[in-house]
Formats: structure tokens, C-alpha cells, sequence
């Protein structure tokens, strides 16, 4: 999946996403991507936040919506990608070891997190100051 989030001059927000599915996906799946909630949600009070990797376990944590909820209740980006990917190794920690899930977010104050499953989530962060700065997010396992 790609996913961009961005928080324009006027302090809208706003998301995207796109995907090239799964590899050997049975016909007719539908992954997380092309569902609000799930791989993107964006709350113009709150913030933006999109996801790659296995969409069905974003899917089944409502992904996107649940870290935009925890960074309503005052978590800051990172923390609030930090514990959707949380609840979703706890589900099966053992499963968890065989798959990645990571999630960018930006609040309204223009602050960036990301917080993935497992090493190897890579993330861009361009602003009117800075040209374009590549991280490596924090991951659980
Ligand atoms: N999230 C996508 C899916 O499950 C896969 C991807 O990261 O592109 O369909």
C-alpha cells in the first residue's frame, strides 16, 4: 500500500491511499484499502491516518478509525499507532510474527508517528521547511 496523509496551509487534512493487493489473494478480496476505517480515516478535528500491510488485520481492528480514536483522547500520533498495533499483535502474538501491519498518523498540529509490527516500515515526512525526510518507524516485535 501507498498512503499519504497531509495537513494543507488552511490546517485541513486529508488522506489517500492505494494498494496492489496480496500476493495469491483468492478472487474477489477485498483488503483494507479501499475501506474508510480500516486502511484510511481521516477526521478533520483530530486527525489522519493511513496503513500497509495485512489488511485483514486492520480490517477486523477497524485500523485507521481506532488510532484517529486514540489520538482524539489526547495520544500523540506515534503513541496512538503504537497501541492499534498493540491490539493487534495481542490478538495472536504467536501469528502476529508471520505478518506486518503499520500505521502513519498526523494530527492537526502537524505532528507525524508511525509505529509498525514488525522492522521495515519506511515512511517520508515533507513539510514547507524540510525537503523530505525518510524514517524507519519503531516496531513492536
Ligand atoms: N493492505 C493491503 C491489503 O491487505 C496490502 C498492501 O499493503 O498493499 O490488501
Amino acid at each position: 500500500t501507498m498512503g499519504t496523509v497531509a495537513l494543507d496551509a488552511s490546517g485541513n487534512l486529508s488522506g489517500m491511499c492505494t494498494t496492489s493487493g496480496m500476493g495469491f489473494k483468492m478472487r474477489g478480496r477485498v483488503g483494507d484499502s479501499p475501506i474508510i476505517g480500516a486502511g484510511l480515516y481521516v477526521d478533520n478535528e483530530v486527525g489522519a491516518v493511513t496503513c500497509s500491510g495485512q489488511g485483514e488485520e486492520v480490517i477486523r481492528m477497524c485500523g485507521s478509525h481506532l488510532v484517529v480514536e486514540f489520538m482524539r483522547q489526547g495520544l500523540s500520533p506515534k503513541e496512538a499507532c503504537r497501541r492499534a498495533v498493540e491490539r493487534i499483535v495481542k490478538r495472536d502474538p504467536a501469528r502476529a510474527r508471520d505478518f506486518q501491519v503499520g500505521f502513519i498518523a498526523l494530527n492537526r498540529k502537524g505532528e507525524v508517528g508511525a509505529f509498525s509490527v514488525q522492522k521495515g516500515f519506511n515512511y517520508t515526512v515533507t513539510s514547507a521547511n524540510v525537503q523530505q525526510q525518510v524514517f524507519n518507524a519503531e516496531h513492536y516485535l
